[in-house]
Formats: C-alpha cells, structure tokens, sequence
C-alpha cells in the first residue's frame, strides 16, 4: 500500500502565486512513486482571494484539503493547524511562495527511506536577501546557539518532512507562543539536512518586516532559554560586589581624612549607571512574565473558519 504524505501549506496573501506553486509541486510529485500526497493549505486570515482560490483548487483536485482560521494568527498558527489535521505517515512543511523548491520533495521523500525521521533543508546563500537582515540573522543563530539548549544551524528553514511519530511528538508540545525552529531541534529525531541556494520570491512580497524578525528572534531565545535572567542575576551579583569595595573604601577616606563634598560625577555616574541596569533587568524579567501570562491564559492556537477535512475536532466548524 502507498504511504501517504501531507504537504502542509501555510499561506498568507499568496492569491497570485498559489495556483502556480500547485501546478509547479504537482509536476513533482507526481512522479514520486509509492506514496500518495495530499495538500493542506491553511488560510492564515489572507486579505486578499487566497482562500477562494484553494476552494477552486480543492474543486479541480480532490487530494487538496484546506483549513481556512478566523483571522490572521501567524504562520507558527498555521503550520500547527496544518500538523494537527493532517493524518499521513509523513508530513512535509513548505512555504506557498516557491522559496522552498518543490524539487527537494523526492530527496526528502528518499531520506526517511533511509531510516531518518526527518529531512530538512538548509539554505547554503542569502541571495536576495538585505545585507543587514543576514548580519543579524547570522547572529542570533550564534548567540542563540550558544544560550539555549536547542541547536538550529545557520540557514536552517522550516521546509523538511517529518515522520508521524515526530509531528506527534512536536504537537505534543501545547505552547500557544510557538517557536518551530527550537522546536523542530527540541524534541530530538535524527535529521539530515540537505543544503540548497536561497531562491528568491518570484511573485507577492515576504511579510515579515524588520521589527517582525525582532520580536521573532527575542521568541526563540526566551522560549527556549533562561540565560538572560541568570545574566542579570550575574549583573547584579558583581554590581553588588564592586559597590560593596566601593563603599568601603568611601568610608574609610570618610573616616581618615573626613568628608570630601565633591562628588557631583561618581554620584551622577552611579545613578545613571545602576538606573540603565535596573530598567534592563525589570524588561528582561517582563519578558518573561509576559510569556507566562499569555501562556496561562490558555488561548486556542488558531479558530477555525472554513475546512473540507473530517476531523472529529472540526465538525463543528465545517462547511
Ligand atoms: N505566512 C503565513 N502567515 C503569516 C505570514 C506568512 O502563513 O502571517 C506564510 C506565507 O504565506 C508563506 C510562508 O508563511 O507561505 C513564509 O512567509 P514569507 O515568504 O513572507 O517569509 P520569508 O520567506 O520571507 O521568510
Ligand atoms: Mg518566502
């Protein structure tokens, strides 16, 4: 009997490429023999025609399946939502905008044959991409690398195939702030990772902006690391000691050769000084405490709107 893969899709804004990125895929793996493939595209809250065209597509085709969410919830949401219904012994993620090429499906597809539960890609260039995007891409991977637990090489993207057991194992993890490169890289399972150039997007435009990729990389290190409370705790620990030798020395000039009233610049420096330290620690320490509240309240991950799956969880919503 066949295996069966789900190519997990998520799409935002994709109206002038989509149909394209069907046919182009379609091309490939059709010529993958022993495994059916079957589409889940899920509309992350799209603006624009998207969702009408995966109607359109799923009508032509009948192994297009789509998940349509109430509104925009990012496309961590959607790849969730896209894991989360789909059923196949392996499920491939890529993006809709053809930056992840279609033609590494087979490779992937002959990895697992290989024994491994996951095959991803990993980008060899940044062609296309601006100077100061990759300056500071490369270096959050090595700083995150090196303060978090998780390891996620340089160049690593969400384009791969999973085996059931590990889509199992990443859906296991219920946090609503998701991160899928760490977790990717936490729950462990032997990779192999193929490398391939960057390719640019031939059609619509990227979504994320640079204050996007900000917040997307303070994430991934407070997801998956407590090194930066340690390192104010560290801050404040050697603060405390020079002041504390500081002091000391203050007092014994006090009490030898009395008091010196100059003093307008230590004083200044040290308030100024302490005041930059405190507000640092109580934002990295808010960091932290606004990830637990958004956590504790327990949101769903995404709301359905539209989906052609039969899931027992979707009934309710369906068409
Ligand atoms: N995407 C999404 N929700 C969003 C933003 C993006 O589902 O809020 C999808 C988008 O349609 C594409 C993929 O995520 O299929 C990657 O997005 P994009 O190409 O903008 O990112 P980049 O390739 O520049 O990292
Ligand atoms: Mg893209």
């Amino acid at each position: 009997m066949n295996k069966k893969v789900d190519l997990v899709v998520p799409c935002y804004n994709e109206e002038e490429g989509l149909k394209v990125f069907v046919t182009e895929t379609n091309k490939i793996i059709n010529t993958i023999v022993g495994y059916d493939f079957q589409y889940i595209l899920v509309d992350d809250g799209s603006k624009d025609k998207t969702f009408a065209i995966m109607k359109e597509l799923a009508s032509e085709f009948n192994n297009i399946k789509y998940i349509s969410f109430s509104r925009n919830f990012g496309k961590e949401a959607a790849m969730y939502a896209g894991l989360k219904n789909s059923k196949g012994d392996f499920v491939v993620v890529m993006d809709a905008d053809l930056q992840h090429p279609p033609s590494m499906i087979p490779d992937m597809v002959k990895a697992t044959e290989e024994g491994y539960d996951c095959c991803a890609a990993m980008r060899t260039t940044r062609k296309g991409e601006s100077k100061v995007r990759s300056l500071f891409s490369r270096n959050f991977y090595k700083f995150s690398n090196k303060i978090t637990d998780v390891k996620m090489p340089y160049g690593a993207v969400d384009f791969r195939i999973m085996s059931r057991q590990m889509v199992n194992a990443i859906l296991s993890l219920s946090e609503v702030q998701r991160f899928s490169k760490g977790i990717f890289s936490w729950v462990g399972f032997d990779t192999k990772w193929i490398p391939y150039e960057n390719v640019e997007r031939a059609i619509g435009t990227t979504k994320w902006s640079f204050w996007g990729l900000f917040k997307y990389a303070i994430d991934g290190i407070t997801s998956f690391s407590v090194a930066p409370l340690r390192l104010i705790s560290a801050i404040g620990f050697f603060i405390s000691a020079v002041s504390f030798i500081y002091i000391i020395i203050t007092l014994i000039q006090a009490l030898v050769f009395g008091v010196q009233t100059p003093g307008y610049v230590t004083t200044l420096c040290a308030t100024l000084f302490l005041g930059g330290i405190i507000e640092m620690s109580v934002g990295i320490l808010g960091e932290y405490v606004a990830r637990i509240y958004m956590e504790s309240k327990n949101r769903p991950i995404y709301l359905l709107k539209h989906t052609n799956i039969e899931i027992e969880d979707n009934k309710a919503d369906k068409e």
